[in-house]
């Protein structure tokens, strides 16, 4: 791994099992610590390197879907030694791409392996149904049959365990792929294909095309001859990755989207716990999850306590180098991001909010040539309409609403276009269950922050966080269909439900 000065990685597509430089123009990728530090160079893929891809994957997908499950498992069982063996290389490589620190960084690396692990194990279970018929010589089967291929687009900020979530369960069930991560990280995504590539799987069965958005994503969402489109991202990218495969007679699509969660303090809370799962849920990667606490419900009864405790733990946390031990998170993604968070923050005072801590904008010689912003804390009493409340703002700036009582508590947080994640602090029985039934979202906890997605369970959300096809575990459910199949044993035809079959 180098920490470059001058550009040090040389992007490449990898199509049909080649690695190709690409023509025309190319982007580059900067350190977002050391925004003066170019990282690498890759090519920037349009419509002709999609639909080459797309032709490489269709082709490739007979062969793949007839190769028997346990097959393309042990496949998977080859990658799983190779993510093994290069973990640290890999952490090192994300953490300077995206700025995590290293030892999240490793973690998701290991939550990766722990997706190609599970899939591996998922090879030789049961994977369909056998079904009791009216008929008594008639057996009935539930099969699932993969849907063909698979485009997998795919967000910086989880840039090796999200597209593992996807192509996984993708490629297990006989599914050929077209990745196209995040132009933010583009160096991560092919290390992971180089690694599918030495563990064997076939040419034209995962494909990689680099490039931006608006031009190779655009590309592939919109490809009439890609059967589902696996995205995660922002409610903007895959509100238009929704409508077009609207527009498509085949296509169905998997979007995991942004969030406004919360972790909601009850009357009965044990407050340091609360507070420190607030400040996971607000603060770890500098609050760029997709399940990132933007607010933290706290009962009038014990604000100001809660909100002492947590302001004190947020003066504690150090936002720094990504690659120094005592960094709690590293910086923010870009520029654009800084602005935008700035932005919340001063829409937050124009919106009324008393501001209990701001860190601005870090440009201290340590933090001077990278994206850093500080943790911004404030108090909002809760009305309708508050943006600052409402909308995602992907950065270290969290709202502490005081709410009188339950009924009150699940209103506030249903009170968003968002249903991602959720977390509630209690030592009620009773009261968890209420939350649990009563609040809108994928994910729920008790007790702890409301971050920290295993992969064996499902991940999505609802309302603009997600469209009802969860991803990892459950997104087996979005990339085959279930098929009925019907055998009869008799000499002649029976006919259920009492219908004739005289002719
Ligand atoms: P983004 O939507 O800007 O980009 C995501 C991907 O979509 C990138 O690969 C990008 O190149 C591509 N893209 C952009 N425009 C496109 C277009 N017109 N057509 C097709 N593809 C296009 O998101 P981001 O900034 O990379 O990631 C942050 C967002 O992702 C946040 O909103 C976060 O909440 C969300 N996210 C959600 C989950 C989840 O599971 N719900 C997980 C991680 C991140």
């Amino acid at each position: 791994m180098t920490s470059a000065t001058t550009t040090a990685w040389e992007g490449r597509h990898y199509i049909q099992g080649q690695w190709q430089a690409g023509r025309g123009e190319r982007f580059s990728t900067v350190d977002p610590a050391h925004f003066d530090r170019v990282l690498g160079t890759y090519p920037r893929g349009g419509v002709a390197e999609v639909d080459a891809a797309v032709r490489a994957a269709r082709q490739a997908f007979p062969s793949w879907r007839r190769t028997s499950r346990i097959r393309r498992g042990e496949c998977f069982d080859a990658l799983a030694r190779l993510i093994h063996q290069h973990t640290d290389q890999l952490a090192e490589v994300l953490a300077r791409e995206c700025g995590k620190v290293l030892d999240e960084a490793r973690a998701e690396i290991v939550e990766g392996l722990h997706m190609v692990q599970y899939v591996f194990g998922t090879a030789r279970q049961p994977t369909g149904l056998v079904v009791d018929s009216e008929i008594e010589e008639k057996d009935l089967y539930v099969r699932r049959k993969p849907r063909g291929v698979v485009g997998v687009i795919t967000p910086w900020n989880f840039p090796f365990a999200v597209p593992l979530w996807m192509l996984g369960p993708s490629l297990l069930e006989g599914n050929t792929t077209v990745f196209k991560p995040s132009e933010e990280t583009p160096e991560i995504g092919q290390r992971l294909v180089a690694l599918f590539e030495q563990a064997g799987f076939p040419p034209g069965v995962i494909n990689l095309v680099h490039g931006v958005g608006e031009e190779a994503g655009a590309a592939l969402a919109t490809h009439p001859d890609v059967d589902v489109v696996t995205f995660t991202g922002s409610y903007e990218v895959g509100a238009k990755i929704r409508l077009a495969a609207a527009q498509c007679d085949h296509k169905t699509c998997a979007c995991e989207m942004g969030s406004k969660s919360a972790v909601i303090v009850c009357q009965d809370a044990d407050l340091e716990l609360a507070a420190r799962a607030a400040l996971l849920s607000a603060f770890k990667t500098t609050g760029q999850r997709c399940v990132s606490a933007g607010r933290v419900l706290v009962h009038r009864d014990r604000f100001d306590a809660f909100a002492e405790r947590f302001v004190e733990l947020a003066r504690r946390i150090r936002f720094g180098d990504p690659f120094a031990p005592d960094s709690f998170a590293g910086p923010l993604i870009n520029e654009a991001a800084v602005t935008k968070v700035l932005q919340y923050n001063q829409l937050a005072r124009d919106e009324g909010a008393t501001v209990l801590l701001d860190g601005g904008r870090l440009d201290d010689a340590e933090h001077a040539h990278g994206y850093y912003v500080g943790p911004f804390v404030y108090r909002q009493e809760y009305r309708p309409g508050l943006r600052t409340i409402r909308e995602e703002v992907f950065g270290p700036h969290v709202a502490l609403i005081p709410f009188d009582d339950d009924e009150m508590g699940i209103r506030i947080y249903n009170d968003t276009p968002y249903g991602l994640s959720m977390a509630v602090v209690t030592e009620d029985y009773r009261r968890w269950r209420l939350y649990r039934d009563e609040c809108d979202y994928g994910m729920g906890y008790v007790n702890l922050p409301c971050i920290g997605a295993e992969v064996h369970l499902p991940f999505g959300g609802v309302k603009r966080s997600g469209n009802g096809q969860p991803s990892a575990a459950a997104l087996v459910d979005a990339v085959t269909h279930k098929t009925a199949f019907t055998v009869n044993h008799a000499r002649e035809i029976k006919m259920a439900q009492g219908m004739s079959s005289d002719v």
